[in-house]
C-alpha cells in the first residue's frame, strides 16, 4: 500500500485531540488516522499535553452541592431510546468494505447505505451524524470513471477508503486526507483498474461547472442531518 502522503494539519489534530471538532470532522479525522501511523503518534502526543494541561490547571472551587445538582439534572434527561429508523439497504458487502476505519464502519452499519446514483460512474451516500453545518457521505466512482467538474462554497474534505484517484493537482491513495478550499475547481477522477471510494465532508452546497452542471445540480443539493 503507497505510504500516506496528505495530512491534517495539526490545528485539525488539536482540536480533533481537544474534542472540539464537529461530528462529521472528527469522522474524516479518525478515518485518516486509522491510515496514518504518524498522526496516530501526533494525537497521542496532543493528548498527552492536554492532559497534562488539566493535570496542572488549579483546582477550582464547587458549591457543596454541585455534584447532587449534576445528578438531579441528569435525572431528568429523556432516555427513551430514538426511534428505530428504517434502513433502506444491507450493508454493502465485498472486499472494499472490511477495511473501514471502524468509525465509518459503525455509521455505515448502524444506518445502512442508500447510494443514489449521480451519474453512471458516480454515487453517493449520505451518512448521517445529526450535525446542519457539515455533510458526511460517502462516494463511490467507478474505476476509470469520474466525477463531475465542480467548485465549493465552502471546505471540502475528502478521505481516500479504497482505491484511488487523480485531479489537476495529483494521485490521492488510501488513508489521504485531502482539504478543498472554497472557490478551488477540480474534477476528480478514479484510477483505470480499481473502483474509488472516499469518505467526504462538505461545508456547503457544491456547484458543478460545465455541461453537466444544470444536468445534476438538483441532485447534489445539500442536504446536512
Ligand atoms: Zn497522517
Amino acid at each position: 500500500m503507497p505510504e500516506v502522503r496528505l495530512h491534517p494539519n495539526t490545528d485539525a489534530l488539536l482540536d480533533y485531540s481537544a474534542g472540539s471538532l464537529s461530528p462529521a470532522q472528527a469522522v474524516a479525522i479518525s478515518a485518516h488516522l486509522f491510515y496514518c501511523p504518524g498522526c496516530q503518534a501526533k494525537t497521542r502526543t496532543l493528548n498527552a499535553i492536554g492532559g497534562n494541561l488539566l493535570a496542572n490547571t488549579e483546582a477550582v472551587s464547587v458549591a457543596v452541592d454541585c455534584l447532587s445538582d449534576v445528578m438531579a439534572q441528569l435525572d431528568t434527561v429523556d432516555t427513551a431510546l430514538p426511534e428505530k429508523r428504517e434502513i433502506n439497504n444491507a450493508a454493502p458487502q465485498g472486499d472494499r468494505w472490511k477495511n473501514l476505519p471502524p468509525l465509518v464502519k459503525g455509521l455505515v452499519r448502524d444506518s445502512g447505505i442508500s447510494w443514489r446514483h449521480l451519474s453512471s460512474s458516480l454515487r453517493v451516500a449520505r451518512l448521517p451524524v445529526g450535525e446542519r453545518r457539515f455533510e458526511l457521505a460517502l462516494h463511490q466512482i467507478k474505476a476509470g470513471g469520474s466525477a463531475p467538474a465542480h467548485d465549493h462554497r465552502g471546505l471540502e474534505i475528502t478521505v481516500v477508503l479504497h482505491g484511488s484517484f487523480s485531479d489537476d493537482e495529483g494521485v490521492y491513495h488510501q488513508g489521504d486526507y485531502i482539504t478543498r478550499e472554497p472557490g478551488h475547481i477540480h474534477t476528480p477522477v478514479a484510477t483505470a483498474n480499481t473502483e474509488c471510494v472516499c469518505l467526504s465532508v462538505l461545508e456547503a452546497p457544491i456547484r458543478l461547472v460545465g455541461r453537466f452542471s444544470r444536468l445534476f445540480n438538483p441532485f447534489l443539493s445539500f442536504m446536512p442531518v
